[in-house]
């Protein structure tokens, strides 16, 4: 793509999803030379006029709780909080809903599923990072993940799902480049807290879970790393959702894929459920409650316009000391 074509495609983008310049891995330029086939998640076209569509507001009036709280530099103190929902669609190429739609679904999913693997006994759920061997960059992406996945299982990662990442950030070129790697959300046999608190050794002589990542390395070239505790299952599956790869034209290509304990055999149906996301106040994490605005606030509701804003603080009263949020009768539960 020429630098023109990029920088009115980028306008349109921004236009519909003012996000996504928030990540530059949502707004480089793409250089797929040679695997064409594959792009980001997010950079196809808007899937219908529903999708972001403003469908009303979330408002948290639990004054007291937010006295003295502080968030992002603004003081919440006197102010209600108040969330902006939309319509999104299920689908992963959507500009305007990969982010807030797809991503959050997916990562609702895949929470579900590894809690429901804890429960079952498993240990800590772990986020690892396996990188393919420069040597097979052109190979197609199914071989990759087999190849992938015999090697999570040979380090001791018995199961958990993958999600696809085609592409690194270029700093040099200030781009997206060809960089094939799985993120892996799942679990470690043994755990790895032994080799997180291990003081140092010869690891290559040790039968730890890095240990076993040396001798992987030296045999094929492909790196995996364990990495530091995360902080929620949903926010580090959210984040590698948003950042995936998926391959173009072909319907059935799945960016995610589950092996090993968490493997398909060994999951029914019903722990597949995904519950109606409820998001809780983010100054106080209490329930919201759906509202009319009926003050004098201007509030942005098109994404794409640059004084939009996710969530805000506002007001409870006017100057009349009428209130500017009017609960919906029924409003409470309103998922999304
Ligand atoms: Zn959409
Ligand atoms: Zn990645
Ligand atoms: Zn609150």
């Amino acid at each position: 793509m020429n630098l023109e074509a990029y920088k009115r495609s980028l306008a349109q983008r921004v236009s519909l999803n003012r996000q996504i310049l928030q990540n530059k891995y949502w707004f480089l330029p793409v250089d797929n030379k040679g695997h064409e086939d594959f792009v980001p998640v997010g950079r196809g076209v808007k899937t219908s006029d529903w999708c972001g569509k403003f469908r009303g507001l979330m408002v948290c009036k639990n004054v007291d709780a937010h006295k003295g709280v502080v968030v992002n530099g603004v003081d919440c103190s006197n102010k209600v909080a108040v969330r902006l929902q939309h319509f999104w669609c299920k689908n992963s190429s959507c500009p305007v809903c990969f982010i807030r739609g797809w991503s959050v679904r997916g990562a609702k999913f895949i929470e579900n599923r590894l809690k429901e693997g804890v429960k079952r006994g498993l240990s800590k759920i772990e986020h690892v990072i396996v990188s393919v061997s420069k040597a097979d960059y052109d190979l197609p992406e199914y071989v990759l993940r087999k190849k992938c996945r015999e090697f999570l299982k040979a380090c001791g990662v018995v199961g958990g799902c993958m999600i696809f990442h085609g592409f690194r950030i270029d700093r040099e070129r200030g781009c997206l480049k060809w960089s094939p790697h799985y993120h892996v959300l799942g679990f470690v046999l043994g755990g790895y807290d032994r080799c997180r608190h291990c003081r140092g050794g010869d690891c290559y002589a040790c039968d730890g879970v890095l240990g076993k990542c040396y001798r992987v390395y030296r045999e094929s070239g492909y790196i995996i790393r364990v990495l530091s505790e995360r902080k929620t299952v949903f926010g580090t599956a959210w984040y590698q959702l948003n950042h995936a790869t998926i391959r173009v034209g072909l319907k059935r290509f799945h960016t995610v894929t589950w092996f090993g304990v968490c493997g398909y055999n060994n999951f029914q149906r019903e722990t597949a459920k995904i519950e109606v996301a409820v998001v809780p106040c983010p100054i106080c994490g209490d329930e919201m409650v759906r509202c009319f605005h009926v003050g004098k606030r201007v509030i942005h509701k098109n994404i794409g316009h640059k004084n939009y804003e996710v969530w805000f603080v506002d007001d409870e009263f006017d100057e009349d000391g009428k209130p500017n949020y009017v609960e919906v009768v029924g409003g409470r539960g309103f998922g999304g």
